[in-house]
């Protein structure tokens, strides 16, 4: 039998993104996927039965509809548009995911008011939206992950009246769900990178944080993966949809699922402000996970926590400290493990699938000692994420589309 691969790409913030700060941001990403595409062995090109990818979400474009040319420079996706808060605001449900001035509709609703070109002929796109048109020449496509900063509502398919009946409502794009086939492989692609199949298709990507989660291939409601980054992230698989303001917890559709998510500001940049990756090593070989450390920390790096307490005001609370390091370090990492406890006990009170196994990605998935207090903590057993990143996921998407 001949041999299929999936080609999965990753523009998210850890992924293609290149660092600069040029302003031809829309250029630079697609010489990146380009240069991907051209990264791809000629022997191998044949064998790429689908191909998907992930960009960041809200990041937002405006294009010309006839052409796909942006019309104006990218909006990226921590971008904030406060002269477009009051007015989205006012049409959008109380507490609406759009009702953050980073929200992909306040870019549009920004743009929409302060731009004064001819508006006849123009599309909003997502980051990935328009790197996936460049593949397939179909314009206005988006997915249902990265069109819900929009205000598209995944539950109803649709786009609710209240965005429908604005004036901006003619630039929103077409949406699918994330992983379906929406063409083949543009013939001038295949011309420019010799050896693709005229059979390969293309299919609808995702933001790069679900990509991530996609990679750990958590199929099954109750199935989590706790991110153990800078921050602490926690997203889990559920049957049912949860969303509050509160704590910034909000679910995005994923098929029949839905995808759960909060983050605390807890996390690993409380270590790294007191021990380098050695320390931190060294000293976790030293420590005895079985025994609960009797220090109650809650470890910020600043002022302020949402999830799972939403406190704007919260203290960091790293008192008192132990003379061993070894004790600190005990008591940091058990600490940020009962706010992890704490933030999955809060989404089963908030009304999601209770939490039964959790996998791990992120600079503290290799503390081996930090998963055994963890299973302790938590109850449940926990293990690192056999793949974790997002490119994965994107592949795990074009391998979705070809069924
Ligand atoms: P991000 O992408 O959010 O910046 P990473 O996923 O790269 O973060 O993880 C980096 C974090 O992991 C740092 O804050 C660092 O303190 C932490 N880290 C690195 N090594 C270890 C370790 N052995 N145990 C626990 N945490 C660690």
């Amino acid at each position: 039998a001949s041999e299929r691969l999936y080609l999965g790409m990753d523009f998210g913030t850890s992924g293609a993104r290149k660092k600069e700060d040029s302003l031809d941001w829309a250029l630079s990403w697609k010489t990146t996927l380009f240069s991907l595409l051209e990264d791809v062995p000629v022997h191998l090109r044949p064998l790429v039965a689908s191909i998907s990818l992930d960009g960041t979400s809200a990041t937002t474009l405006i294009i010309d509809s006839k052409t796909g040319e942006p019309l104006a420079r990218p909006y990226l996706y921590n971008e904030s548009c406060p002269d477009a808060l009051p007015l989205v605001k006012s049409i959008a449900p109380i507490n609406h995911t759009v009702c953050s001035g980073s929200s992909t509709l306040c870019k549009l609703v920004s743009w929409w008011n302060n731009d004064d070109s001819d508006k006849k002929s123009t599309m909003l796109l997502h980051q990935a939206d328009w790197l996936l048109w460049l593949l397939h020449g179909q314009l206005g496509v988006s997915d249902y992950n990265n069109a819900l900063k929009v205000g598209y509502d995944p539950e109803a398919d649709s786009y609710p009246d209240w965005l429908l009946s604005q004036p901006y409502a003619q630039l929103l794009p077409m949406v699918k769900a994330p992983g379906t086939s929406i063409g083949h492989l543009k013939g001038d692609i295949r011309t420019q990178f010799a050896g693709f199949s005229e059979d390969c298709i293309v299919c609808t990507g995702t933001t790069d944080s679900i990509a991530a989660f996609l990679a750990a291939r958590a199929t099954k409601p109750g199935k989590a993966v706790t991110s153990l980054g800078s921050t602490l992230a926690i997203k889990l698989l559920s049957t049912t949809r949860i969303e509050d303001a509160r704590y910034g917890v909000y679910s995005h559709r994923l098929d029949d699922k839905w995808l759960v998510g909060g983050a605390s500001n807890t996390g690993g940049a409380v270590l790294k402000e007191n021990f380098s990756d050695e320390q931190l090593e060294k000293l976790s070989e030293h420590i005895n996970p079985m025994e609960a450390s009797p220090l109650d920390y809650y470890p910020l790096k600043s002022v302020g926590e949402r999830f799972p307490v939403a406190n704007p005001k919260m203290e960091p609370r790293l008192h008192p400290r132990p003379e061993s390091d070894v004790e600190y370090l005990h008591g940091i990492l058990e600490s940020i493990a009962r706010i992890e406890a704490k933030a999955y006990i809060l989404l089963k009170d908030l009304g999601a699938t209770q939490v039964d196994e959790v996998f791990t990605a992120g600079g503290g998935a290799k503390n081996d000692k930090w998963t055994k207090i963890r299973e302790r903590v938590l109850g449940l057993p926990v293990s690192r994420a056999t793949q974790t990143e997002a490119a994965y996921g994107a592949a795990l998407l074009a391998l979705k589309g070809c069924q």
